[in-house]
């Protein structure tokens, strides 16, 4: 069966030849290490595992390449202001690579807890650095990059099109450009290949530029080279990256070689909280730990996902996690019935639930409709053994664990009691204690999570 992906580089949905039969080479730009990675951050990892899963089920061999920042993405997204990695260094009183460590664990942590299948190869940028020079030096001689006071600056008006990606045209913009920061750059849509460092700079690297350090942009062109060779298949990513980060990869990549890297080009849409967007400000900066402490298990965060195409606005809510919860419970216990069922279902029948299920994760991973297969399976009017079959099949690509059975659990008396307590600080109204009482309970290893049956006690 075929498959089709939107491809934001040609806008329309095209059917996927990969460039390798029954292979797939597929990058998919990773975290900046600076800083917690967000149930948002993670909407975008649970789409591209999608992804891979979707093609790991059509039979194809899957290399995917992450890269980890952890130098050079400045805190714009243009030139601008301090490294991202050394500010959190400066403000936790860390050294860069502390912070880089503590905060990449945690990511792959998160990713874990979500069944995020674990790309083949993960680089770090810094490990690279050696490729990035070469891969600068390259396009230097190839005369699409020059030398100011403060960086190697990558041309783009040398360039036949800049702009391919999103659709900017350069022409319209100049027009209307405003004062440019660096009054060194040609043009306001230059972007750093190479930073010269300042003396107290603390991440340098000698450079025949003197001590410098990386832009942003050319980790991910030296990395997907050195990897997956200078053209492969598909490449992912958040929608933020379209206009800034994959345009300037793709720059980069013809400065040096002439070529498009990617030929599929795939980005996931935000995650917004309540309808707007998350933000230190409004305090509604979620981690998937916070799920988990109000007692959800994380792979209620990963079917929350499929309620929503992956190019669609989600829009995050308790209500919304909650019913993913008495989903993923109605859909694991819908299983057990099938395997304990004794129903005869006919192989047709099967196969056009499989091939309809097929069809939807084919058709640019339409989840959305490949749940309501799922659905149709788990309701159906009989139950069969070939049900629960096809439903673990099914589970190869939605990765929500649906052979788990709800354990019975002995809670110990101890946790019994703090539960006790929290429920008459609750009933005086003293949040301060119950809050206290929820973290001690879940320092000792339990979540809570209030229903309207009362308080249900999990186990981490
Ligand atoms: P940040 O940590 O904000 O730099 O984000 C890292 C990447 O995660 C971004 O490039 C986005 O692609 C993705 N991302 C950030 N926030 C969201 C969100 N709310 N929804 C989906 N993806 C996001
Ligand atoms: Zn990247």
């Amino acid at each position: 069966m075929d498959i089709y992906f939107y491809n934001t580089l040609t806008r329309k949905k095209e059917k996927f030849i990969p460039i390798e039969e029954n292979k797939v080479k597929m990058y998919s730009c990773g975290p900046t290490v600076y800083k917690d990675a967000t149930i948002g951050n993670m909407r975008t990892n649970l789409f591209q595992d999608t992804l891979r899963r979707t093609l790991e089920y059509n039979g194809y061999e899957v290399k995917q390449v992450m890269n980890i920042t952890d130098v050079g993405h400045l805190v714009s997204d243009g030139d601008e202001g301090e490294d991202k990695i050394l500010k959190s260094a400066r403000e936790e009183h860390k050294t860069p690579l502390e912070i880089a460590d503590y905060y990449t664990k945690l990511f792959f942590r998160d990713l874990e807890r979500l069944n995020v299948e674990t790309p083949e190869i993960i680089c770090k940028a810094t490990d690279h650095i050696k490729e990035m020079l070469e891969m600068v030096k390259k396009i230097m001689k190839n005369g699409y990059a020059y030398e100011t006071s403060t960086a190697i600056y990558f041309d783009v008006s040398k360039l036949d099109k800049y702009g391919m990606l999103s659709g900017i045209n350069l022409d319209e913009q100049k027009a209307g450009a405003r004062v440019d920061v660096d009054p060194e750059k040609r043009n306001p849509y230059d972007f750093a290949l190479w930073i010269k460092a300042p003396k107290e700079h603390l991440m340098k690297w000698d450079s025949p530029w003197g001590p410098s350090y990386p832009g942003w942009h050319i980790e991910c062109s030296a990395m997907s080279t050195k990897y997956l060779g200078e053209e492969f298949d598909i490449h992912t990513g958040g929608i933020d990256l379209i206009p800034t980060h994959h345009e300037n990869e793709i720059a980069q990549n013809i400065g040096a070689c002439g070529k498009i890297p990617a030929h599929y080009w795939l980005h996931g849409e935000y995650l917004l909280i309540d309808g707007g967007k998350m933000s230190k400000s409004l305090g509604n900066v979620y981690l998937l730990d916070d799920i988990i402490n109000r007692g959800y298990e994380p792979l209620v965060y990963r079917l929350f996902n499929f309620s929503c195409h992956y190019r669609g606005k989600l829009n995050f809510t308790w209500e919304g996690i909650q019913s993913a919860s008495i989903s993923l419970e109605r859909l694991r216990e819908g299983y057990q019935k099938h395997l304990l069922g004794n129903a005869d279902v006919s192989d047709e029948e099967i196969e056009d639930l499989e091939n309809r299920f097929k069809q939807a994760i084919n058709d640019d991973l339409n989840m959305p409709l490949a749940m309501s297969v799922v659905w149709e399976a788990v309701r159906y009017q009989v139950q069969s053994p070939k049900i629960a079959k096809l439903l673990e099949k099914f589970d190869t690509v939605l990765g929500i664990e649906i052979t788990k059975q709800k354990q019975k659990q002995e809670i110990p008396q101890e946790i019994l009691e703090l539960v006790e307590q929290r429920k008459i600080a609750r009933a005086e109204k003293n949040w301060a204690k119950s809050d206290e009482l929820r973290d001690l309970i879940l320092s000792k290893g339990y979540s809570l999570k209030d229903t309207k049956d009362g308080v249900e006690i999990n186990t981490l």
